[in-house]
């Protein structure tokens, strides 16, 4: 029997350790990965983005069928919801697509193991079941879990997960969401949209942490009109739950009584059950696997990507941090632009970010200047009826480099693309004020925020 079974052997088929898998075999290297799960596709296409993405869809719809059309002159009568079909919709979504990763699998010929892997403690040997493969480089890609908080129990019904809040099989009538990041304010639209009323519980005294203040501001003025309601710099201590609802306990302010909780206060790296102790492997103070910038943990040849490891918990950055491994493991040599990975809110209007905040610059000390075009000035965004929120982009005051964009408007996850090319190549503001942008487009808010970094806007 040969020494190793698989050149490099993959924990986890998500975003970070499907694609590490593609771009390995198209690497020539025999390859194999191992998935807990019987579908492949990990957090993000099973109980993530993609299930998430098809709900904010659907319940849009319905939202504008239910009376967002009238100012088009569109009359619908008599709109009901059936949630049943809206669900199975989803479900039909995911299937297709964690069924494409497993003919992406068998396309590029890697050998999937299905069962739970962990480290037996003997060099590169990991237990899958009953079976035992070692492999020359072992790549632990195994993501992340719902994070709780002190005195909340997530195993208890109604106080749920965003798992859960995909899944919910009839509209609550009160939702309260603890956490006012990404997850909490898009499964919050959804649930508002299909009817529940939703109060949103932070910590902090804003929402959106880490997003620049200033559109996380606008965000939560739109957000309010639509009719999520804020308490902002709220400590949860507890919540409980009878057959009927759930008692949020509240540090210093009367308890907040709903239907259901939905507890999305982050999440946390999943190295459970791993035998990573067995193998000495180092985490950090938070739990993640600790890895250099080449994605190598203390252990020679075993390496970690994604969820698993610091830095933002996005399936894109998984992804690349996939392909930059798989060329390391190839060439030595991968690298990713940590400073060019956008982070997108994909509520209705979208925001998406890239680079750095504005209190980031501040806090550097960086010397800026800053562009602002508002879609209320953009022809496209008001023939379709979506001119609420802006584009900021933020330049060096002196070398003029894009050092961050932020977008609150309709399409910001598609518009930020742009910019986040642009910063991969280094471009200035000027280099996006002159390129030329199609009229009518949303995109040209982008060009025009970049023009009005040197205060030379055209339509404003
Ligand atoms: P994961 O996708 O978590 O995959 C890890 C895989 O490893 C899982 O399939 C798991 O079953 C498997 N596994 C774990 N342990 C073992 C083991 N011992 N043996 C075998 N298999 C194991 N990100 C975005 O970029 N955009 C979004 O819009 C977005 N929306 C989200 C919405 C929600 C509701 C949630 C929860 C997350 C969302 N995310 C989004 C985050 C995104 O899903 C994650 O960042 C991404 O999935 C991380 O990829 P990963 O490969 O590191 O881990």
């Amino acid at each position: 029997m040969p020494e190793f079974n698989h050149d490099v052997l993959i924990l986890g088929a998500g975003p970070g350790g499907y694609v590490c898998a593609i771009r390995c075999a198209q690497l020539g290297l025999d390859t194999a990965i191992v998935e807990k799960e019987s579908a492949l596709g990990g957090t993000c296409l099973r109980i993530g983005c993609i299930p998430s993405k098809a709900l904010l869809e659907s319940s849009h719809k319905y939202e504008e069928a239910a009376g967002g059309l009238a100012a088009h002159g569109v009359d619908v009568q008599g709109v009901t919801l059936d949630l049943q079909k809206l669900m199975q919709r989803k479900e039909k979504v995911v299937k297709t697509l964690t069924g494409g990763v497993s003919s992406l699998m068998k396309k590029n010929k890697v050998k999937v193991y299905q069962g739970h892997a962990s480290f037996t403690g003997d060099d590169r040997k990991v237990a899958i079941g009953d079976d035992t493969v070692a492999a020359k480089h072992v790549v632990v890609a195994t993501g992340s879990v719902p994070a709780s908080l002190p005195g909340v129990d997530l195993t208890q019904d109604r106080i749920d997960t965003s798992t859960d809040a995909l899944s919910y099989t009839e509209v609550p009538k009160k939702l309260a969401v603890i956490g006012a990041g990404y997850i909490g304010l898009e499964m919050g639209a959804v649930w508002r949209r299909l009817g529940s009323e939703v109060v949103v519980l932070e910590y902090a005294d804003r929402i959106l942490p880490g997003m620049d203040a200033e559109i996380a501001a606008d965000a939560k003025k739109i957000f309010e009109k639509q009719g999520l309601s804020f308490r902002l710099g709220v400590k949860v201590t507890g919540v409980s739950a009878t057959k009927s609802g759930v008692t949020i306990q509240v540090d210093g302010a009367d308890p907040v009584k709903a239907d259901r909780a939905l507890v999305a206060v982050g999440r946390k790296p999943n190295t459970d059950a791993l035998g990573l102790d067995k193998l000495g492997v180092t985490l950090t103070d938070r739990g993640q696997i600790a890895v250099d910038k080449q994605f190598a943990t203390n252990i020679e040849n075993v390496w970690a990507i994604g969820d698993v490891i610091p830095g933002p918990m996005l399936a894109h950055k998984a992804e690349e941090e996939g392909v930059a491994l798989a060329e390391i493991l190839h060439t030595g040599r991968g690298h990713i632009d940590y400073n060019a990975i956008p982070g997108i809110v994909y509520t209705d209007p979208e925001i998406a970010s890239v680079g750095q905040t504005e209190e980031q610059l501040k806090d550097a000390g960086t010397p800026y200047r800053k562009g602002v075009f508002p879609f209320l000035a953009n022809g496209r965004a008001r023939a379709i009826d979506h001119a609420e929120g802006k584009v900021k982009v933020l330049a060096h005051a002196e070398t003029d480099r894009v050092l961050g964009v932020h977008i609150i408007g309709p399409s910001a996850g598609d518009l930020i693309a742009e910019c986040a090319v642009a910063m991969s190549f280094g471009a200035s503001s000027e280099d996006i004020a002159r390129a030329c942008h199609a009229h009518p487009t949303l995109a040209e808010a982008v060009k025009e925020a970049a023009l009005a970094v040197d205060g030379r806007a055209l339509h404003i």
